[in-house]
């Protein structure tokens, strides 16, 4: 469905951003992958799909760096068809203990940056007249926790920009859209897992047991393939006309 289409995934090397990037590449679509640690690993699970894989290293808190990504992607496969902004970092801490540092980095990484690489593939997929713009949200986006008041403020952002965004392709075959998953078990829960059994003198399988029983009545993870799924429905002709919404997949969380 996908093919001779390019989608490239912030924050890819790991978790979610994986997932959706796999799903994209069994639908056809080239990748550009992109994030910290291993990323030969993750190129080697996508190539076997049968696709083109590129690779940009960019850090999405450094405007500088995501021009040179966006550039290096256009430039390797003449354009960015599926843009899914997924790199997204967390920090728990009271508002009034909360790292001023801290703080700047999570919105850089888990906002500014979707409206960077936003502004900067929207002038192609206009000229296509064809686009698709994901965002990874979170159920943080339509709801609050406490403790991640960083994390909170730059997901209602990014549901935020994605209605924007919606709103002024609205006539276009350019399409955003907002992902807002409840807990997925990747390596950014399974830390929040792990202060969980220190603080508390818990094993890993009783410390993740409350973890979703204190928000998720599913009492089950989603997984980055289910995500991925979601990911291809919005790019399928079927969600041609499914503009700025925020779509959740997390087990009942929000509809308490
Ligand atoms: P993860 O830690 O497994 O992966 C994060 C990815 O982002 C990695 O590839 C990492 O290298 C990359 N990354 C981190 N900082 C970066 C930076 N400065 N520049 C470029 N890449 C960077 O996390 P995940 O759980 O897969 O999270 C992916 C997205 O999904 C995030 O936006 C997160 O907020 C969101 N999300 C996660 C959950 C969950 O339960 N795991 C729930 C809702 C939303």
């Amino acid at each position: 469905m996908l093919a001779g289409k390019t989608a490239l995934v912030t924050g890819s090397t790991s978790g979610i951003g994986l997932g959706i990037a796999k799903a994209l590449a069994r639908q056809g679509a080239h990748i550009v992958l992109n994030g910290f640690g291993d990323h030969e690993g993750p190129r080697k699970e996508v190539e076997a799909l049968g696709v083109k894989v590129g690779y940009h290293g960019a850090d999405m808190s450094k405007p500088a760096e995501i021009e040179a990504m966006m550039a290096y992607a256009a430039q390797t496969f003449g354009r960015v068809d599926i843009l899914v902004n997924n790199a997204g970092i967390q920090h728990v801490a009271r508002v009034e203990d909360f790292p001023v540092e801290r703080w700047d980095a999570i919105m850089a990484i888990n906002l500014s940056s979707a409206f960077h690489t936003s502004r900067l593939a929207l002038p192609a997929m206009r000229a296509a007249n064809w686009g698709r713009i994901i965002n990874v949200a979170s159920v943080h986006g339509l709801v609050g926790s406490a403790e991640k008041s960083a994390y909170v403020a730059a997901k209602h952002g990014i549901v935020g920009l994605t209605k924007v965004t919606a709103l002024e392709t609205a006539t276009t075959g350019v399409t955003c859209n907002a992902i807002c998953p409840g807990w997925v078990l990747t390596p950014l829960v399974q830390k929040q897992v792990d202060a969980k059994a220190a603080a508390l003198g818990l094993s890993n399988d009783e410390a993740t047991r409350r973890l979703l029983g204190e928000k998720e009545p599913s009492m089950q993870f989603t997984t980055p393939e289910e995500l991925g799924e979601l990911a291809v429905f919005f790019c399928s002709p079927a969600g041609n006309n499914v503009r700025g919404v925020a779509w959740n997949m997390d087990g009942g969380w929000a509809a308490q």
